[in-house]
């Protein structure tokens, strides 16, 4: 072959396989997975602050818990026949060959450190909260994603039906505080007692309607009755309704501990639906279960804000003591959209009381030291030192709604001045460089605006 030929062909391969090696690059994000972008932000801060707020108030201490965790862990405590294990744990095995999971859920995560750490030996009971990511392999769609993030509240060792309700009542709180209307669904699926004679009952009510049901339901029926209940298609979910109810079905002491969680969020003014269909889906609950939804939302658990309920046997499960418990966790990226679609803003606080704009290269010189003086007296400040045009300093200084900017140009700082300008009605006056602090706060009282 002529040294020509050989050359074209040789260069042809490279570039095929530059080109290879360029298209198994792929810029984007993985499907489920959603970034939050900085315009976003001002909603994730206000409601976690609201939430840490409440949950401080009411004697909850926060703990972070890593995203990995033994894969055990959650098969263990949510059951092999829940959705989340048997579908949709991200698990895989590490170097070491042990198989781990990103964390699905909160509550196993608590209990472990509650066991690990010894915590039966602090004062009962423990009360912690979290906020974080976690991770779960489901077909993505609207408000489901494969990373969300949950805020949680988790009461470990109180029997008490007070735990359940001021869970309730902190959730209640928290949407009201937040604008939200939503509907409190409440339910008791009893111990595995009453449980057990209600599944008999429950799986006759089924036997002869079984042709009827989805076909994860079908298998349900041997392995997960009380599922059931909750399933989303329209034939099973219109079978559920002459279901019989779980709740004509408790013995005496869960009826008691149920009424008495009833009383109390009647007497907090709480007010909740019983709705016999609400199971949750993980093997850990007993009694009292819960959900919120949106509170125009017809439909279930599809769009829940957040759930939760007590767990009773999970302690003991995962070898610890016998340990009564109660949790609920509330979904970030749902309450989110749901405050958009609601047109619910948060409180503007953003917006600069001062920009410091300047003017010429003694005057860069001294920005960033005037900039920190101001940070320092508390002021909301905004500025953009990299620029060098004033026209596109203010015009940013206007944008981001500024109530006054200062200007320091090189006459100001040869005299020792600044300019003030008020950006309400462009008015604009020469003060003392020494003088500013004083000057604004001046201003500002007489205005009788001290939202600095
Ligand atoms: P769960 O314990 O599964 O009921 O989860 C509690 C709350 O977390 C739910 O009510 C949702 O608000 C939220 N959540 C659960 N799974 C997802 C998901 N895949 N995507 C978005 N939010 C979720």
């Amino acid at each position: 072959m002529p040294r020509r030929k050989r050359e074209k062909i040789a260069l042809k391969k490279t570039e095929t396989s530059r080109r290879t090696r360029r298209s198994s690059f792929e810029l984007r994000r993985i499907r489920g997975m959603k970034d939050i972008l900085p315009e976003d932000m001002s909603y994730w801060d206000w409601v976690i602050s609201k939430a840490e707020c409440l949950a401080l108030a009411y004697g909850f201490k926060k703990i972070e818990t890593p995203i990995l965790e033994l894969a055990s862990l959650f098969t263990r405590s949510l059951g092999k026949g829940s959705d989340v294990v048997e579908k949709e744990m991200f698990v895989f095995t590490e170097k070491g060959g042990e198989e781990v999971a990103l964390r699905p859920e909160g509550t196993a995560p608590l209990v472990r450190v509650y066991i690990e750490h010894g915590f039966l030996n602090r004062p009962q009971p423990v009360k912690l909260y979290y906020f974080g990511p976690f991770f779960r392999h489901d077909r993505p769609q609207a408000g489901r994603f494969r990373q969300f993030h949950q805020f949680g509240l988790e009461t470990i060792g109180e029997a008490s039906p007070m735990a359940e309700a001021e869970l309730i009542f902190l959730s209640f709180i928290l949407f009201k505080e937040l604008g939200l209307d939503v509907s409190i669904q409440i339910n008791s699926i009893g111990c595995p007692d009453c449980r057990s004679s209600y599944i008999k009952v429950l799986k006759e009510y089924y036997s002869s309607r079984k042709k009827y049901l989805c076909e994860t339901c079908k298998k349900r029926w041997s392995k997960n009755p009380l599922r059931l209940l909750d399933c989303k298609e329209t034939d099973c979910r219109e079978l559920s309704l002459d279901a019989p109810h779980i709740i004509d079905h408790l013995d005496e002491e869960c009826r008691k501990h149920f009424t008495k969680v009833l009383e109390y969020l009647d007497e907090a003014e709480v007010p909740y639906t019983l709705n016999p269909r609400i199971v949750r889906g993980l093997d850990y609950y007993n009694r009292t279960c819960f959900e919120i939804w949106p509170s125009d939302e017809e439909t279930s658990s599809q769009n829940a804000l957040g759930g939760g309920g007590r767990y009773d046997y999970l302690i003991k499960e995962l070898g610890g003591r016998e340990t009564p418990a109660v949790g609920l966790a509330l979904g970030l990226e749902r309450i989110i959209i749901l405050l958009k679609e609601k047109n619910i803003k948060p409180p503007v606080d953003s917006r600069p009381l001062i920009f410091v704009a300047q003017l010429g290269e003694s005057a860069k010189k001294k920005s960033l030291r005037l900039y920190e003086r101001l940070r320092k007296e508390g002021f909301r400040l905004a500025q953009a030192f990299t620029k060098d045009s004033l026209k596109n300093q203010l015009s940013l200084a206007d944008k981001l709604e500024a109530r006054f900017t200062l200007i320091l140009g090189q006459k100001e700082v040869l005299d020792k001045t600044i300019l003030l300008r008020d950006m309400e009605n462009g008015s604009q006056e020469v003060i003392d460089f020494n003088k500013i602090v004083s000057e604004i706060k001046k201003r500002l009282e007489k205005k009788n605006n001290n939202q600095f």
